[in-house]
């Protein structure tokens, strides 16, 4: 999840914002004055709903140049972005240029291909860039680029990892083109995080949710009248809360920053300054190393910055005393010894060996 405080605008308001200003285009790449003219073969090619119109050799003929032609569009698309082109107005230009049909499918080619491209760049960063690239080629899940539609919680992050569904959200017009590929090595931290797959099951799972909830609904239940077995199963479920929550950020972040140091060492990117400012720069007493393999030390600074955007939430649940203090225990202990707990799996240390 990815919400530190930038300015979070509102998918259409940017769009909007965006229209208004006069806007050059990318000089690296071509781009018409009106987008819609270089889609003007592409806009004369549609699906003929009557398919007697047409033969099956013309139809299948039709079908290959819109796919061809959509492929190479969004691989427009997004290298200009990438290069700091106008994505917002890009988009509401060629959205309203193309029938629907055309847009969902340059969608499609625009997501595989913006992952494609992200996993190109970050092979040139160097041994831990090409090691993350690989892992991340592998993997099935996609980017989606638009605000998650799958739940509310997203509303307002213009990027995320839904833990339930495993999948990737990137919006592309609210993510700077310069945060681009950080952004993406975090989000895909999470994807390849083993640790964080294992509690979101471990938390979910309904036996054990019903189980919490007949004990979170017993009167008068203490630390003095629980038994032991009840206790820690509370502990354990109130645990792999915050594995799925600050514990992975922490996890993702470390990954994040040993691979944004080396692109900045083999100067492959541009500083970040919201970058250096967390993991890097101010004062830094009071760090401990988070693993061997990783360079960026662990201080309650950077706890508590990723921990405000992951407020405990003391609702429902958590709001019964027995589950609060296990929540505050469990926050004290991670703050004091935060190697008993991130659990950094294989496949992330792997990353950066
Ligand atoms: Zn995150």
């Amino acid at each position: 999840m990815f919400n530190f405080k930038f300015p979070l605008f509102h998918f259409l308001v940017t769009l909007k914002v965006f229209t208004l200003l006069s806007v050059t285009f990318d000089s690296a790449i071509s781009w018409s004055a009106n987008p819609c003219d270089d889609l003007k073969s592409y806009g004369k090619i549609t699906i003929p709903h009557d398919h007697q119109d047409s033969t099956i050799a013309e139809f299948l003929k039709k079908e290959e140049i819109r796919e061809n032609e959509s492929s190479l569009f969004a691989k427009k698309i997004f290298e200009s972005y990438l290069r700091g082109g106008p994505i917002s107005q890009i988009i509401e230009k060629v959205t309203n240029c193309l029938v629907v049909q055309d847009v969902e499918l340059l969608s499609a080619h625009l997501q595989s291909y913006a992952k494609k491209k992200s996993v190109e760049v970050l092979n040139s960063w160097g041994e831990q860039g090409s090691n993350f690239a690989k892992l991340v080629a592998k993997n099935k899940s996609v980017v989606s680029l638009f605000r998650h539609p799958k739940s509310s919680n997203f509303g307002a992050k213009r990027a995320g990892f839904h833990r339930g569904t495993r999948s990737v959200f990137m919006s592309l017009v609210e993510i700077d083109y310069r945060d681009w590929m950080t952004i993406f090595v975090h989000e895909y931290a999470h994807v390849l995080d083993e640790t964080l797959r294992q509690n979101v099951l471990f938390f979910g799972n309904i036996d054990r949710v019903l189980r919490i909830e007949k004990l979170a609904n017993t009167p008068n239940l203490n630390e003095q009248t629980i038994n032991q077995e009840d206790y820690d199963l509370i502990y354990q479920w109130c645990l792999s809360s915050f594995q799925r929550g600050i514990l992975a950020e922490t996890r993702a972040w470390a990954v994040t920053a040993a691979l944004y140091l080396e692109a900045r060492n083999n100067r492959k990117i541009d500083k970040l300054r919201w970058m250096n400012e967390t993991f890097f720069d101010g004062d830094r007493t009071n760090e401990k190393s988070l693993h061997q393999n990783f360079n960026i030390k662990y201080s309650e600074k950077i706890y508590d910055k990723l921990n405000s955007s992951f407020t405990t939430s003391y609702e429902g649940i958590f709001s019964v005393p027995i589950f609060k203090k296990v929540i505050e225990k469990i926050s004290h202990e991670i703050k004091a010894n935060p190697l008993n707990f991130l659990n950094f799996d294989q496949v992330l240390v792997s990353i950066i060996q």
